[in-house]
């Protein structure tokens, strides 16, 4: 794949999302759009064909878009190399790239945050779970706004797009959960975190009228 194609398929993947409600994109986008550009056709390429577990049928690109646009339009970020990892922060953990890969066409530290933010996943699930808590208060300033932005997508996705096989016990085992990892990023964007509160709070509400 070479970096024309990327671009093209960034364009139309731009182009054919529909605008979210929740999280609305503005007008005060930032220099470096051909960054952004690059990153967001990258990672359409590496998540083409996936879809997010929800029973919304949602193409998996449009996770990696919400984040991004969390951390610009509510966390106010404008450090184009945690965009860029926003961007691609599930690449090495649900797709077939490599550190190196990024490393190579994104740069060390757009690839250094991804890292941080990605699960070993040669360990089981709960040990995957608790490093995640475990670590949240050691991560960069960057990479704990991105790991924030990317909490607050999962969990409005997870009260209000539920995964079609979770029973509301496995819903609430992911708010409590998520509420301990993010406990360890407080500190990292008032924003943010006033954002996942809120959406906490909904969440949980909205889990509780249908129980
Ligand atoms: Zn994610």
């Amino acid at each position: 794949m070479t970096e024309d194609r990327w671009m093209e398929l960034a364009g139309e993947v731009l182009a054919s999302s529909a605008p979210t409600t929740r999280f609305p994109l503005g007008h005060n986008v930032c220099s470096g759009t051909k960054a952004l550009r690059r990153a967001t056709g990258f990672a359409a390429w590496k998540h083409a064909g996936q879809m997010r577990k929800g029973d919304g049928q949602t193409p998996y690109i449009h996770h990696p878009i919400e984040v991004t646009a969390i951390l610009v339009e509510v966390g106010e970020i404008e450090d184009l190399d945690v965009l860029q990892a926003a961007l691609l922060h599930d690449t090495i953990e649900d797709t077939q790239t490599s550190h190196s890969e990024l490393d190579s066409v994104f740069g060390s530290r757009v690839s250094a945050i991804v890292l941080e933010v990605t699960d070993d996943k040669t360990l089981a699930k709960r040990a995957r779970k608790a490093l995640q808590v475990k670590h949240a208060p050691h991560l960069s300033k960057g990479a704990q706004a991105l790991k924030l932005a990317d909490k607050i997508s999962n969990v409005f996705d997870v009260a209000f797009s539920r995964p079609v096989d979770w029973a509301p016990e496995r819903q609430l085992q992911y708010f409590d959960w998520a509420s301990r990892v993010v406990a360890g990023l407080r500190g990292c964007n008032k924003a943010l975190e006033a954002l996942f509160d809120k959406q906490l709070a909904e969440s949980r509400q909205a889990l509780a009228n249908i129980r």
